[in-house]
């Protein structure tokens, strides 16, 4: 698909409902989208069933409806999509960039970086194994559209896993070849996924892909500096406090704000859009709650 339009996405996991720190991104991903003229995206991320909470993608999907996020086209499933991934994994298998990798939690411990211990391993072992994408010692490189330029060496990222041992697709091979399936033109999303930004430019470089824009933007922190998350209980967020929840989202963006008799989601976020302005988070991190 040809990436000249604009195409930004939003790609929760439904490991719990929307929290206000995941409807901050969804807002930006969509006002950036929308202020360029560009469609918006949903896709669901329900690769990991483990850590799934039963009811969380549609309680995610009512949630931004009730924000006025409406998406454009149908909404994408991952855990519909494994004969894609099982279709790029047996490309690479067949390119010699994967390895099955045995090591376990233990054996791993103490190396912030995979030591390449199972690099030679290159058919199915007898035991479980994970697949490893083998790194080389390339930088990887990007113009981030928030945080400026950005660095990082393969050998300091070290072998991606892409399926893990207990058979589950890993997020970093399904993000790359969905936001590719889906001519995803800007991804933009949280500070907190800047590491795996290497890792995916090095599966695009890997597979012949044109990469998307990045633009990775602050997270919210509470009082004790935690980030808000699903994991730390973030409350969940409710419909009727809908406008109120996205005059938030545009403060903690550093945005205009809608005049006070703006009132409605629809048009708190037309007013969003038409006053657009993300270099007014460029640079920053993290936000405190306020
Ligand atoms: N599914 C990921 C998450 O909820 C986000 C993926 C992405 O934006 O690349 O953390
Ligand atoms: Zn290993």
């Amino acid at each position: 698909m040809p990436k000249t339009h604009y195409r930004g996405r939003f790609a929760p996991s439904p490991s719990g409902p929307l929290h206000l720190g995941s409807l901050l991104a969804a807002t930006a991903s969509f006002l950036d989208a929308k202020a360029h003229h560009g469609e918006w995206i949903v896709r669901i991320e329900d690769i990991d069933p483990p850590r799934e909470q039963v009811g969380a993608s549609d309680a995610i999907l009512q949630a931004l409806l009730d924000h006025g996020l409406q998406w454009d086209g149908d909404v994408m499933y991952q855990s519909h999509r494994s004969a894609a991934y099982d279709t790029v994994l047996a490309r690479l298998m067949q390119e010699d960039t994967l390895f099955y990798c045995t090591c376990t939690r233990a054996e791993l411990q103490g190396h912030p970086v995979y030591p390449g211990t199972c690099r030679d391993q290159r058919r199915p072992p007898a035991r479980l194994a994970a697949l490893r994408l083998s790194a080389d010692g390339s930088d990887q490189q990007w113009q981030d559209g928030l945080q400026g330029p950005q660095q990082w060496s393969m050998s300091e990222v070290g072998d991606t896993i892409l399926k893990r041992k207990d058979g589950l697709y890993a997020y970093q091979l399904a993000v790359v070849v969905d936001d590719h399936a889906q001519g995803i033109s800007h991804v933009v999303r949280g500070i907190d996924l800047l590491d795996s930004t290497p890792r995916q430019l090095f599966l695009y470089q890997r597979l012949g892909w044109q990469p998307p824009a990045f633009s990775h933007m602050p997270v919210i922190l509470d009082a004790n500096g935690n980030k808000l998350s699903k994991q730390n209980h973030a409350n969940p967020i409710e419909a009727a406090n809908a406008a109120h929840n996205l005059r938030r989202c545009l403060g903690w963006l550093g945005q205009a704000e809608p005049p006070k008799n703006t009132t409605s989601v629809q048009a708190i976020l037309r007013f969003a859009v038409e006053h657009w302005q993300p270099t007014a988070i460029a640079g920053h991190r993290d936000i405190a709650l306020t």
